[in-house]
């Protein structure tokens, strides 16, 4: 597979990698489990944040290191048996991993209309929605409201 791809999105704005894996994949016409083994590796490896996994990923989608550490650090980076590294701090796991995902219904739909017909392009689950902590949106302060 020639890298970077030809379709590949625009990584949004507090996105997670799993988000944007999951964009990459529907760009491409694929499931992201299909595709994660496509560009290398099983899809766990993307879950767990591997760096081979990572980098993989940036190559694929011709992501500048600066750009893949972004989405790294709004997914939240394991940092030991149950730490995570987000947003530059220390966090237990289970505060950033829930298993009801939420998100901001306004921002969603605001990426939905923003690319009509097409929301693998930008919409996008946000990192600060992953925080146990956080039930409110910090654009347009809305309670998150369970996805699934
Ligand atoms: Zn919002």
């Amino acid at each position: 597979m020639p890298f970077p791809l030809p379709l590949r999105p625009l990584p949004a704005p507090r996105e997670t990698v799993l988000s944007y894996l999951s964009r990459f994949a529907a760009m491409n016409a694929a499931e992201m489990s299909d595709f994660s083994i496509d560009l290398g590796h099983q899809i766990r490896r993307f879950l767990d944040l591997e760096t081979a996994a990572l980098d993989c990923l940036a190559e694929a989608a011709g992501l500048e290191p600066a750009i893949r550490d972004e989405l790294a650090s709004w997914t939240g980076v394991p940092a030991g048996d149950v730490r995570m590294a987000f947003r530059g701090e220390a966090f237990v796991s289970r505060a950033l991993r829930n298993p009801v995902m939420r998100g901001c219904p306004l921002c969603l739909q605001e990426d939905a209309q923003a690319t009509p017909g097409h929301p693998e392009r930008l919409m996008a689950m946000r990192g600060d929605w992953l925080l146990r902590s956080v039930n409110i949106c910090c654009r347009h302060h809305h309670p998150l409201v369970p996805l699934w």
